[in-house]
């Protein structure tokens, strides 16, 4: 398995996407249920004060380094030079490397309307991947039982979870063990990208790593979200500086 490197605490691998579909093939032929989350410097600032959700991640068997500030940040503390693998991307090449070995996928989360649009394009877009079931994000947890049963009866290898960060960790942290799956990948707002409801960004903002910024654009509420990178940035550097002045 990957090379995984400590991020002010949380962990990531060190993977690219073809190294990452690799580490998702191994797992799949695995014996228990494992978590697939992205990395990213909102998620790790939070883990760091949410003992739930940085156990989430620790006991996760893929941790893509799926934002920029924390590639920058595994090249400045661990000389790693990493390319981003996001999460939204990942998501497709699993569903093509499910598509070619037969494995089948179940698709939790979102809207119900965005959950019935994304699977129908998931469909157009793999004609031979066997989608075994498919349950919107909006069921109340007293209900979480049924959703768990429906699972495992659809005999799903692989689970993509959209419930949002850090809804979805929390909740693979929770349910993972209850699971018959192979892996369960949480893909955040993936659904509502697939279903046309929120575009990606475009071509240019992603090639310079500015997708956050155009996530920001389009969506200011997530402003509130966005106020721990300027803090997770300090704090690497101030990591880094501890390590120079005690070599
Ligand atoms: N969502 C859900 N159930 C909830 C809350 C949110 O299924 O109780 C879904 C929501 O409909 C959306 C996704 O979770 O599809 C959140 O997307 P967002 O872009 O906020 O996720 P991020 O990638 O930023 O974590």
């Amino acid at each position: 398995m990957p090379d995984r490197v400590d991020i002010l605490g949380v962990p990531m691998d060190c993977v690219t996407m073809s190294s990452a579909v690799e580490a998702v093939d191994t797992l799949v032929q695995g014996d228990s249920p494992r978590a697939i989350i992205a990395v990213n410097p909102e998620k790790i600032m939070k883990a760091r004060h949410d003992a739930n959700l940085l156990h989430a991640i620790q006991g996760a068997g893929l941790l893509i380094p799926d934002g920029i500030g924390a590639v920058i940040a595994a090249r400045l503390l661990w000389h790693k030079r990493l390319q981003r693998v996001p999460g939204s991307e990942l998501m497709p090449a699993i569903c093509d490397l499910a598509q070619r070995k037969g494995y089948t996928v179940y698709l939790y989360g979102a809207a119900p309307e965005v959950n019935r649009v994304a699977e129908a394009r998931l469909r157009s877009l793999y004609p031979n991947l066997r989608i075994v079931g498919a349950q919107d994000g909006y069921v109340p947890e007293s209900r979480m039982d049924e959703v768990i049963e429906a699972i495992n009866n659809s005999g799903a290898q692989i689970l993509f979870v959209a419930l949002g960060s850090p809804r979805q960790e929390l909740w693979m942290g929770k349910y993972l063990h209850r699971l018959q799956v192979k892996v369960c990948q949480g893909v955040g707002g993936t659904f509502d990208v697939l279903a046309g409801k929120v575009r990606r960004a475009p071509k240019l903002f992603c090639v310079l790593n500015l997708e956050w910024l155009y996530r920001l654009l389009s969506q200011p509420a997530r402003l509130i979200r966005q106020t721990a990178l300027p803090l997770f940035a300090m704090r690497v550097v101030r990591e880094k500086l501890t390590v120079l002045r005690s070599s």
